[in-house]
């Protein structure tokens, strides 16, 4: 039970969400939590617990300044309460401003879990009235099918170029017996997450489960190699030899992106950076500079692979010229002790502007994510689609709802004399789960007096449950009710869908 493998596609629990922030560096939310504006009740209460580098997604949502949230659902099922917790968390984000993308992602349901195409146009259409039914805002946000974007489409072919089957192997376990949509279904999924930066980088956030975290780790990571795509392409036909390619891999490796947050080309990210840090510190001496400058005079430039219509080789050209300029530049500061470098970190800012992103790399931003526990199931364990009792799906029957809520699992003593004594185990109970994460709302003072008058033994589980059960049909005679009337929204976003 203490396995934090995480599969994206298993049935993984996370029994140990500290494990997470220490092995695959998810760090707390807490640390950010107070920088926050006006903090959804998820964050308030911990139910969304960790991040991944989601500063620049707040600072952007501070200043008004462009950011994006993107979450996608795979429609393998009907939309129950966890889900929930993911459209608040779209719908919250464009609240503040965000720009906000919800996917389907019916290429990865069709490949990772073979469902029919039917199937998962009723489901599709399933979560979608209830993404609408919270609140999501279809004129202000985008909806959209992985099947049917094609700009999504052509841009996880470009992603395809920079990742390969090893890769794929070592984060995900592929074997010789995966099949091969399963691997490109991987890639559009990475081409999702990148594609509200398609037009102009921006800080986005994709909130996920801690189980989908490889998929955001394997799209940082990419994003850092599309940043400059084509220009990284052009060194490749340089020829240079294995050290200095090495070199100049490393060269790259010391620039922190996160410092050039607005920048969108690798040729002012490496002259403010030289500009910043002496060669030496650097550690690339001067001969051996010496004798890759050359060879990146005399190779002149080789045209790029002419496929994508993100090509424009004379833009790339220009770029990748700034790029020698600059270190050039510095290259003469070095030698000669002088400060030539404004000249050249001028030129590289005009050219960087006058070449948009999309002619000469991609620009992109590495995401930024943010996790969410995993909700309890209602007979105990994981809350799975799979095992009806253990959840509650958006779509029952508000009396179901009820029921099921009545016979919970419950974090309750033998007896009521037991409990009335040493207090409930709250943070054990599903029942207190359904209060924190959906029933209390935004009403923090509400949860909490549930939760202390459980632990201070002032609430039995009876009334509690009644309470909660209540609750729930309310909800669910609500949210049904909401379905019915965003039915026109959906009939009027641009989203195919067979009904
Ligand atoms: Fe759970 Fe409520 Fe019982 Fe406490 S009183 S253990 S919160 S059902």
């Amino acid at each position: 039970a203490d396995d934090v493998a995480l599969d994206p596609w298993g049935s993984s629990t996370v029994s140990d969400y500290r494990k997470l922030f220490d092995e695959f560096g998810i760090e707390e939310f807490d640390d950010v939590l107070d920088e926050v504006p006006h903090p959804h009740y998820l964050m308030r209460r911990g139910v969304i617990f960790g991040q991944r580098e989601y500063r620049p997604v707040i600072r952007a949502l501070q200043n008004d300044e462009p950011a994006a949230v993107l979450s996608g659902f795979m429609p393998t099922g009907d939309p129950h309460i966890g889900h929930k917790l993911v459209f608040d968390e779209i719908i919250w984000h464009q609240q503040q401003g965000a720009e906000a993308h919800a996917l389907i992602a019916d290429l990865e349901a069709n490949a990772a879990r073979g469902l029919s195409w039917e199937e998962i146009d009723e489901h599709a259409r399933s979560y979608l009235l209830s993404l609408l039914a919270l609140g999501f805002d279809p004129e202000d946000g985008d909806l959209y099918r992985q099947s049917e974007n094609r700009e999504v489409q052509d841009l996880a072919f470009d992603l395809g170029a920079e990742a390969n089957f090893s890769e794929f192997q070592a984060i995900y376990g592929f074997d010789g017996e995966t099949d091969v949509s399963h691997m490109q279904s991987v890639v559009t999924q990475m081409a999702d997450i990148l594609y509200p930066q398609l037009d102009e980088p921006k800080p986005t956030v994709i909130p996920v489960g801690p189980d989908q975290d490889p998929h955001v780790r394997l799209a940082r990571d990419l994003a850092e190699r599309m940043r400059f795509f084509k220009v990284s392409k052009a060194y490749a036909s340089f020829e240079l030899e294995a050290d200095e390619r090495e070199l100049v891999a490393e060269f790259y490796e010391r620039l922190d992106p996160a410092d050039f947050d607005d920048e969108r080309l690798r040729c002012v990210h490496v002259a403010d950076t030289l500009e910043e840090t002496p060669l030496a510190d650097l550690g690339i001496d001067a001969s051996t500079l010496e004798s890759v400058l050359t060879k990146l005079n005399e190779g002149g430039m080789e045209p790029l692979r002419p496929r994508t219509r993100f090509s424009d080789r004379r833009a790339t050209e220009e770029a990748f010229n700034a790029l020698i300029d600059a270190i050039e530049g510095e290259k003469r500061v070095y030698e000669n002790h002088v400060d030539a470098f404004e000249i050249d970190r001028a030129e590289a800012e005009d050219l960087a502007r006058e070449i948009e992103v999309g002619n000469g790399g991609y620009g992109f931003q590495p995401p930024s994510s943010i996790y969410h526990r995993f909700m309890t199931g209602l007979t105990g364990g994981k809350m799975s689609s799979s095992i009806p009792a253990s959840h509650i799906s958006l779509l029952d029957d508000p009396e179901d709802g009820y029921d099921k809520v009545k016979s919970a699992t419950t974090g309750g003593r033998e007896t009521a004399e037991e409990q009335r004594e040493k207090g409930g185990k709250a943070d054990e109970c599903p029942v207190y789960e359904l209060y924190a994460y959906l029933l209390a709302g935004d009403d923090d003072e509400f949860a909490k007096r549930v939760y202390d008058e459980c632990v201070g033994g002032e609430r039995l589980c009876g009334d509690c449950k009644e309470q909660a059960a209540q609750l729930m049909k309310e909800f669910l005679e609500e949210h049904q009710q909401k379905r019915a009337e965003v039915e026109e929204l959906l009939e009027e976003a641009d989203i195919e869908l067979e009904s």
